[in-house]
């Protein structure tokens, strides 16, 4: 039985975090994970370049059922002091938009810097290892696993959710929760596309590959940024956003072109060339592609002049107010987060420990705090790990 002052499960952005915090204390630290490479969500975060954090970031941008949970969290370790830390490995970053921090290189100097860190400060990693039980008989926690039992003062959980699987993603950080009684708020893919049926379908296949910066909003929920069409409906930051909110069976309201009053450019365009045709000038004011199947698909045709006020307020709402229900989203397998997770109401949001089960940490995406797209999950697991770190 080996015997270790803290035992981390999961060595992802949260679980590292959380090693290199509790073993700068002088705490023996393990970091267990099933998979053969660590922090894989990492590699492949930000296309390849890791948006770290956000300059933005605040409790504004994330999603729980207790909104202020986060907030002690993301004080105690701000983005400026992950960008501290970034800028102390020396690793070049740009702001790409809206405050969102990548790498200029690529997302493994993330990965490399809290490897370095984790073993400067004497942390082990163990990976290829299968968690198969965990109690807590005494005082303790016994944990068994492939490569033999551990007896743990305190065990942290930092399994993240159920986002992508066949990069190791699995539920055991539910499966804890639950075994110790803490309770679980229903789980669902977030930052995902959304998907559609029938026409809609039909209309997001022929235009797979045109993108727009769209508003898209649901409720009082709204995003501008990037939207696009793909072979099964729709993507791009905008719709990844909304689909945190989104509820089904009910639309989500989508401006094709934001920074135009589609019905006055038309009426205007009606005034000074009364000849062009109506899908000509659309033509003008959107892609191409998208102008050709708005103007076939409503059956807008025929020269401007030829058009009532009527037709051209019609056209206009399709582009700057257009209504559409998805039927689903694309689920786990290409989320980038899952909401939902272990109820906050159970956890210190001092120190992220489980109130009823003393030495119990729950830390990152396991929990239910779900950041926005643009660097604040990062951000959320940098902070919640060094917080359980102070004190685990
Ligand atoms: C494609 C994609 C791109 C993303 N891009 C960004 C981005 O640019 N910026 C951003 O802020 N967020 C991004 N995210 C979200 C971000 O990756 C997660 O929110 C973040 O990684 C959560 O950190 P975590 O440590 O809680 O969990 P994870 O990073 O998921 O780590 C969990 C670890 O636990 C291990 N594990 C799971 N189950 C077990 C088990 N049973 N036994 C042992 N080990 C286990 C896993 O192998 C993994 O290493 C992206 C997500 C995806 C999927």
């Amino acid at each position: 039985m080996k015997q270790v002052d803290v035992l981390i499960l999961g060595a992802g952005a949260a679980g590292l975090m959380c090693g290199i915090e509790a073993a700068k204390r002088g705490r023996s630290v393990v970091v267990l994970d099933h998979a053969k490479k660590p922090a894989e969500k990492i590699r492949i975060s930000g296309g390849g370049r890791c948006n770290f954090t956000n300059l933005h970031c605040s409790p504004a941008n994330f999603l729980s059922q207790n909104p202020r949970f986060c907030v002690s969290a993301l004080k105690r370790y701000t983005q400026q002091d992950f960008l501290a830390l970034v800028d102390r490995h020396r690793i070049s970053w740009h702001e790409k938009t809206l405050g969102q921090l990548f790498c200029d290189d690529s997302a493994n100097d993330i990965i490399q810097m809290l490897l370095r860190e984790l073993d400067a400060a004497s942390g082990t990693l163990h990976l290829e290892t299968k968690i198969s039980d965990i109690s807590k008989p005494d005082d303790r926690f016994a944990i068994e696993t492939s490569k033999g039992r551990y007896s743990a003062q305190s065990v942290v959980v930092a399994t993240g959710g159920l986002s992508i699987p066949k990069l190791g993603a699995t539920g055991f950080g539910y499966d804890i929760a639950r075994k110790f009684g803490l309770p679980i708020l229903e789980t669902r893919a977030g930052l995902v596309p959304l998907t559609f049926s029938d026409a809609n379908r039909e209309l997001c296949k022929k235009l797979a590959g045109v993108s727009v910066d769209a508003v898209v909003a649901f409720a009082k929920t709204r995003f501008q940024e990037g939207l696009l069409f793909t072979h099964r409906g729709l993507s791009g930051p905008s719709i990844l956003q909304i689909s945190s909110f989104w509820q089904e069976g009910r639309p989500v309201a989508v401006n094709l072109c934001p920074s135009e009053d589609i019905f006055e450019r038309l009426i205007g365009a009606r005034k000074e060339s009364p000849r062009q045709d109506l899908k000509t000038a659309l033509a003008h004011l959107l892609p191409k592609r998208l102008a050709e199947e708005i103007s076939m698909e409503g059956k807008f045709v025929g020269r401007l002049a030829d058009q009532s006020d009527k037709v051209l307020r019609k056209l206009a709402e399709r582009v700057n107010r257009w209504q559409i229900t998805p039927v689903g989203t694309e689920g786990y397998r290409t989320a980038e987060v899952t909401l939902g997770g272990v109820d906050t109401k159970a956890l210190s949001s001092k120190t992220m420990e489980a109130t009823e089960v003393p030495g119990l940490f729950f830390i990152g995406e396991v929990v239910d705090v779900t950041g926005h797209l643009g660097g604040f999950n990062f951000q959320w697991a940098w902070s919640s790990g060094h917080a359980a770190g102070q004190f685990a």
